[in-house]
């Protein structure tokens, strides 16, 4: 998959690390700013019930290739405690790989791309997330998933998997927290989806 379309054509080559680290109820993973300051990252996420709809729908209508989109919404620190990501809103980006015969993997069409943003910026809305489907695969960041991450150098935003694989065809929605650890390594932390708002 590929969140950009700033390398077209780039790939990496070298060994990648794969880190998949569980939220910590009740506690947030400190991570270090380059300055030195610990600061929490999210470990929840909200659904807005629209969104979750508009969510399912673009994955399903999708099949059998990849969905792909980017969420918008907030992210909200409540009493002190871990930012919580809410999304409201999901928009979903036309694939370039399907559209190329590619049903497993996802990469952004440019101009579907920036007409989105341009759509977002025009209704004070931020971007928070992005999301793509796993329709055949459980919802964990793929090899190439994590290149894809690498390459849009995506760090502190969410990240969503909805895997269609299990036999019910029942949707399987997990966010994740792309960020750098203290030592730099790309992490790919698992956020709780704690709530679908009604
Ligand atoms: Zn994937």
């Amino acid at each position: 998959m590929e969140l950009t379309i700033s390398h077209p054509g780039k790939r990496l080559r070298r060994p990648m690390t794969i880190r998949i680290i569980p939220p910590s109820p009740g506690s947030a993973q400190p991570s270090e700013e380059p300055n030195g300051a610990i600061v929490s990252i999210p470990t929840a996420a909200t659904l807005a019930p629209q969104a979750y709809e508009q969510l399912l729908h673009s994955c399903t209508a999708a099949m059998p290739n990849e969905a792909c989109g980017v969420l918008a919404g907030t992210i909200q620190r409540i009493d002190g405690g871990a930012p919580v990501v809410n999304v409201t809103h999901v928009y979903s980006i036309l694939n370039a790989a399907a559209e190329d015969g590619v049903n497993n993997s996802f990469a952004f069409e440019p101009a579907s791309w920036i007409q989105t943003l341009y759509h977002m910026q025009n209704n004070r809305q931020s971007l928070v997330g992005y999301y793509h489907s796993h329709p055949a695969s459980p919802p964990l960041p793929s090899a190439s998933d994590m290149i894809g991450i690498r390459e849009a150098a995506a760090r502190d935003t969410s990240y969503w998997i909805i895997s269609l694989a299990n036999s019910a065809r029942q949707p399987v929605v997990q966010p994740y927290w792309i960020h750098n650890d203290p030592n730099g390594q790309l992490c790919c932390s698992p956020l709780m989806l704690t709530e679908i708002r009604i």
